[in-house]
């Protein structure tokens, strides 16, 4: 073949428009002039943020469920319900998000960072050592890589480990046949426009307990309208807590349930047009020296984003990759990055965090690589980025060490 080589055009930053019923349902919301979640429907009707909680609490096959502000101010509620404090430890895997030990720290207490197994989930045995006097584990299923659920929830109960799920990344997914979200005491989901179901900036938690509902609920900033809710437990549930649980004014607003609404009744069928995005980038990449992550069967993910890694590669190829890629329109991110950039994360970067050393999770971060798949994509953009990667791959791989750009430092180095 010969000409140009081939260039991606696509934006891996845009997400699919709002569908016209959302379009529909923002205008409505506006043009009644009833923003807030209490304020009253003259019809008597739930409001928007309510029926999103119902609408949500059946997706889900929770018994309750409340929408807030974001997915880390989910998190924060639910370990405060749980009763997490000042002083405290929560573990949490190695490979997360920023907001995740945000919320932890955001209590006074302190995370404890587990290392990350080869197909990038908790390390069980990992978990296993350090679960000494930690107050509860928040998990991430981080990029919607899940471990093995039944093992995880067996050694959280067998060492009294109260589970909460961070599902930003794991909305629609199941281990088994059972939902993401139901492992654990408290499921806590973002709905910011990187997630599976997008109003800019938001959040659900889902729980099936009286208590941990009531209390989440209050914490929320509910008020004493507690009973104006979608999903939530009888007032008697409140009538001991309404006066001691303070008020941290992370509600959701009736714009934003109302353009999710729309989008959570297609949420299956976006995860059917994700998994092919994802399984052509899977089958593209085969047989590459690419180490693509291993999916087990049991765990039926939905492929919102894709991961990927070149074990062994130095700082100065993996530069060179880089830079290789981006000039063909891919926009690559990199966790091994020695300077956090943009969303991309790495455990050292969090300083507020006591200092910890996780060998195994630094070799894996250091050659590993992520790409976004919006639904903007289409499949044949999918089949586009696989051969641009694997040739850039091919390529790279066989430049001698001089050839190659400036070294750029790895974290450890
Ligand atoms: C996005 C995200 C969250 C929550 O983020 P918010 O921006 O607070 O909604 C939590 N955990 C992970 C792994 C995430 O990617």
């Amino acid at each position: 073949m010969s000409g140009a080589p081939l260039r991606f055009t696509g934006d891996f930053t845009r997400q699919e428009a709002l569908p016209p019923e959302a379009l529909a349902a923002a205008e409505r919301v506006l043009l009644s002039g009833r923003l807030h979640r209490y304020s009253p429907e003259p019809s008597g009707a739930l409001s928007e943020v309510s029926a999103l909680e119902a609408e949500f609490a059946a997706f889900q096959g929770s018994r309750y469920a409340l929408a807030v502000s974001s997915g880390g101010a989910a998190m924060a509620l639910a370990l405060r319900a749980l009763g997490v404090g000042p002083g405290d430890v929560v573990l949490s895997n190695a490979f997360t998000l920023a907001p995740v030990p945000g919320a932890i720290a955001s209590l006074g207490a302190s995370p404890r960072f587990v290392e990350t197994a080869d197909d990038l989930t908790i390390d069980l045995d990992d978990l296993r050592a350090k679960a000494g006097g930690a107050k509860a584990l928040l998990l991430s299923h981080m990029r919607g890589h899940s471990p093995d659920m039944p093992r995880l929830a067996a050694l959280c109960a067998e060492l009294n480990l109260p589970l909460i799920e961070d599902c930003a990344h794991a909305m629609g997914a199941r281990w088994a046949g059972k939902p993401a979200g139901h492992w654990g005491r408290i499921a806590c989901f973002s709905t910011q426009s990187y997630k599976h179901i997008d109003s800019g900036e938001g959040g659900l938690l889902t729980t099936d307990e009286d208590d941990l509902a009531a209390r989440a609920i209050l914490l929320s900033g509910s008020y004493m309208l507690y009973e104006r809710h979608g999903a939530a437990p009888p007032p008697a549930a409140f009538a001991a807590l309404r006066l001691d649980v303070p008020n941290m004014s992370a509600r959701m607003d009736n714009l934003r349930a109302a353009i999710l609404r729309p989008q959570l009744a297609l949420l299956p069928a976006r995860i059917a047009r994700w998994r092919a995005l994802y399984d052509r980038l899977e089958t593209g990449l085969a047989g590459s020296p690419a180490a693509l992550i291993a999916r087990p069967v049991a765990e039926a993910f939905v492929g919102s984003s894709f991961q990927f890694r070149l074990p062994g590669w130095t700082g100065a190829r993996i530069a060179t990759f880089l830079s290789r890629c981006a000039a063909r329109g891919l926009a690559l991110k990199w966790f091994g990055a020695p300077e956090p950039q943009a969303y991309t994360s790495h455990y050292q970067h969090w300083r507020y965090a006591a200092p910890a050393t996780l060998p195994q999770t630094d070799a894996l971060l250091a050659a590993l690589f992520d790409l976004r798949l919006p639904l903007s994509f289409t499949p044949e953009d999918a089949g586009q980025i696989a051969a641009i990667l694997r040739d850039e791959i091919a390529a790279v791989a066989a430049l001698p060490e001089g050839a190659l750009a400036a070294p750029a430092l790895t974290l450890g180095d």
